[in-house]
């Protein structure tokens, strides 16, 4: 372990001013030490969509009913079953975001729209997908262009058609999304204090400079997009930050400046998640303290608006579409997904949608940049289909499609976008298999198979 670390880390203790160990009592400071100097703990969380027998029992994260603790850390990228989104690597802190959304899911009624404000790269929307009921939708946004694909890629592996992801900063989603959302989660970027034991040198980073800097940028975020939220509506603020001045302090900004009221989120005392309440409102928010729980560092803080509108009726519809004329799939599309869609052609590529999901694709469409929406199925050539990747990975993919089972080697081969299986007599689609869950897709001729795993999906690491 670097020393410089552990050094730095005892010197931001000292700090008179702009602590970000302000909120914790001077006695635990060796505790705080002693963490940081312990290795953080591995945990990942299963997809339920994507079942698989795991090959031992796991320790459970107490928060997250999908949550497990891994004994160490393997090389998820040579396991073929995190590239078929049976799992996301996820901070278990972080997982408690779940136990928050199952507290306010609760108290709504009917369908949510849930929009994840800043969702790169996809941990908290890939759990909050995993908790939607059958008519909710996911709206996962991530402003910066390279990270929001990164963003698509995990939410088309995680295989939901009712997770959207869109690309546009908080101003354009507060004007152009004005009382859209039920629940709004605002995972700010901010000085990231409570990831340093995983990123040391992200230590380095840190300064006075850089908390101000991010909590007012935290201000314009939540300042910006606040409209896009309805009456009644909750705004869940987070942060993996340890400054007062990015939590509590903005706890208090945010009852000073909106019509909201701070809301409480119950759990049992066991978990060690410490409460604390902003100085000037007494807002709760959660922390997570790696000296005290199986975890990094973690803020979260809840509240309901009281302003606004509730209505969908007050939502401005989006410009009329000239051809309302529902587009027909070839029929060849039967084979691949059942159940009831609307289908839309946009730019060649057949999209599906739940039916009762498609006037919000219409409603929103020209107004925001969309980068995923409903199920991409593929695209029409002829008398073939070309079945898109994403259909692949996706949960709606019928389970009676033909399908070649590779061994861990030949799935690793195959995600490289090598041949794999040519020697099996086989012809036409294939999903390439994995413990039962699809990987890609492959078409198989006499003697030869053509992998259709994107280019740019391939692993490229060296797998031995
Ligand atoms: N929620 C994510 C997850 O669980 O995987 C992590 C989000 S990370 C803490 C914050 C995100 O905010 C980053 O993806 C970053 O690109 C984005 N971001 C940075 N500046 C932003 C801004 N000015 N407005 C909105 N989002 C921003």
């Amino acid at each position: 372990m670097e020393q410089t670390y552990i050094d730095t880390i005892a010197a931001i203790l000292q700090l008179q001013e702009h602590n970000p160990f302000a909120g914790i009592d001077s006695s635990e400071y060796p505790a705080v030490m002693a963490a940081h100097r312990e290795a953080y703990p591995v945990s990942i969380r299963l997809n339920p969509y994507k079942t698989f027998q795991p090959e031992q029992a796991y320790e459970r994260v107490p928060w997250c009913r999908y949550g497990y603790y891994l004994p160490e850390r393997p090389v998820f990228t040579l396991d073929p079953l995190f590239h078929a989104g049976a799992y996301y690597v996820q901070e278990a802190s972080s997982m408690f975001v779940g136990h928050v959304y199952d507290c306010i899911r609760a108290a709504c009624t009917g369908p949510v729209k849930v929009l994840d404000l800043c969702a790169a790269p996809g941990g908290k929307s890939t759990l909050l997908a995993s908790l939607l009921e059958d008519d909710d939708i996911l709206v996962s946004n991530e402003v910066i262009q390279g990270r929001a694909g990164i963003l698509v890629e995990n939410m088309v592996r995680w295989g939901q058609a009712n997770t959207w992801v869109l690309q546009n900063d908080p101003e354009m989603i507060g004007k152009s999304l004005e009382n859209t959302f039920d629940i709004m989660l605002i995972d700010a970027p901010c000085t990231g204090s409570g990831l340093w034991r995983k990123d040391q040198a992200a230590i380095d980073e840190w300064s006075v400079q850089h908390v101000k800097l991010c909590a007012e940028r935290q201000k314009r975020i939540i300042a910006d997009s606040y409209a896009a939220l309805t009456k009644d509506g909750y705004l869940v603020y987070a942060t993996c930050s340890y400054s007062p001045e990015e939590d509590e302090a903005l706890c208090d900004w945010i009852t000073e400046h909106f019509d909201v009221t701070p809301v409480s989120i119950p759990f049992p005392p066991e978990w060690n998640i410490v409460k604390s309440y902003s100085s000037a409102h007494q807002a709760e928010g959660y922390h997570f303290y790696p000296w005290k729980l199986k975890g990094e560092g973690f803020f979260i803080a809840v509240f309901k608006k009281n302003d606004g509108t509730a209505s969908p009726t007050d939502r401005k519809p989006g410009k009329k579409r000239t051809s309302k004329k529902p587009f027909v799939p070839a029929p060849a599309w039967e084979q691949y997904i059942d159940g009831s869609w609307h289908y839309e052609l946009i730019r060649e590529e057949i999209y599906a949608f739940p039916p009762h999901h498609y006037d919000f694709f219409e409603q929103i469409r020209d107004k925001v940049y969309i980068r995923k929406a409903g199920l991409k199925l593929g695209q029409e050539t002829g008398r073939d289909v070309i079945p898109s990747h994403e259909l692949a990975l996706s949960i709606h993919l019928r389970k009676d499609l033909p399908a070649v089972a590779l061994t861990r080697e030949e799935a690793l081969l195959f995600l490289k976008k090598e041949p794999v299986a040519t020697d099996r007599g086989l012809k036409g689609w294939h999903t390439a298999t994995y413990r039962g869950l699809p990987l890609g897709w492959g078409k198989w001729m006499p003697g030869r198979m053509n992998n259709y795993l994107p280019k740019h999906w391939r692993i490229r690491m060296d797998i031995g």
